[in-house]
C-alpha cells in the first residue's frame, strides 16, 4: 500500500478512537518510524504530509537526515546509548528515550539549547524492557532539576508484545496515570503534558487512553524495503 492511503486509514482511526474517548483529534501527532525503510519511502511519508519522522539508531537518522533535513521534525525513539549523544543531539527535535541520569548528564553537555524529552518507563516490568520502573519516576524527574538544558515534556512507554488488550489498556492508562500525578507537581521543568504510547499493533487503544504521540512503523510506512 502506498503511504498516503495507510495514513488516511490511521487518520481515520484515529479520530474514531478520539470519538470513542471524548478527545480531540488533533491532540494526537503521528510519528512515522522509519528505521525499517528506505529513504525514498520517508520521503514518501512526507510527500503524503507526514511532519513527524521516528528513528532508533544514530546511523539511521544520520542518513535520512541528510537527505530529508528540511521538511521533518526527528524523533529519536530508541534506546540512546551516551556515546550516540552527540551524533543526533543537533538533528533531533525530541528524545523519547531518557532513563538514567548519565545520558541527561550527556544530553546537557552536548546541547546549550532546552532539549524536549520524554522519560521512557517500563511499566509492564517486563525485564527484555529499557525504561524505569514506576516508583522510580518521580525522584528521577525531581534530580533532572539540576540539568537545565532538559525539559521533561512527558512519558513514553512500549507496551508488552501480547493480544489481550485488557493488558494493553492497563498499561497505557498505567502511564497516563504516572503522567497526572507528576503534571500536578507543576515543575518547571517537567510540565509533563505529553504521553508518546501506541504502536501499529495498539495505537487504537493507546489514543482512546489519552496518546498524544503515536510511534507507527510497519502500518504506516512498512516494515521493510521495498
Ligand atoms: C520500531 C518502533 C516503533 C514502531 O513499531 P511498529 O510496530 O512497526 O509500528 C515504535 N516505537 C519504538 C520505540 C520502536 O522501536
Amino acid at each position: 500500500m502506498d503511504v498516503a492511503s495507510n495514513l488516511a486509514d490511521i487518520q481515520e482511526k484515529i479520530r474514531q478512537a478520539c470519538e470513542r474517548a471524548g478527545r480531540n483529534p488533533e491532540e494526537v501527532n503521528i510519528i512515522a518510524v522509519t528505521k525499517y525503510v528506505t529513504i525514498e519511502r520517508a520521503k514518501e511519508a512526507i510527500d503524503a504530509g507526514i511532519r513527524h519522522l521516528g528513528e532508533n539508531r544514530a546511523e539511521g537518522l544520520n542518513e535520512k537526515f541528510e537527505q530529508l533535513s528540511q521538511t521533518a521534525t526527528w524523533h529519536f525513539i530508541g534506546t540512546l546509548q551516551s556515546r550516540k549523544v552527540k551524533e543526533i543531539i543537533d538533528q533531533v527535535a525530541v528524545i523519547h528515550s531518557l532513563d538514567r541520569l548519565s545520558l541527561a548528564k550527556e544530553i546537557q553537555k552536548r546541547t546549550s539549547k532546552k532539549m524536549p524529552c520524554f522519560i521512557q518507563v517500563n511499566i509492564s516490568e517486563e525485564n527484555t524492557k529499557h525504561g524505569l520502573l514506576k516508583k522510580d519516576v518521580l525522584p528521577f524527574i525531581e534530580q533532572l532539576g539540576n540539568y537545565p538544558n532538559i525539559e521533561v515534556i512527558g512519558l513514553m512507554t512500549m507496551a508488552p508484545f501480547v493480544e489481550d488488550e485488557a493488558i494493553l489498556r492497563k498499561t497505557f492508562r498505567s502511564l497516563r496515570e504516572l503522567r497526572d500525578q507528576i503534571r500536578s507537581k507543576s515543575y518547571a521543568h517537567a510540565p509533563c503534558n505529553y504521553l508518546s504510547m501506541g504502536m501499529s499493533n495498539d495505537y487504537q487503544i493507546a489514543v482512546e487512553e489519552g496518546a498524544t504521540h503515536v510511534r507507527i512503523g510497519s502500518k504506516l510506512v512498512g516494515e521493510s524495503n521495498r
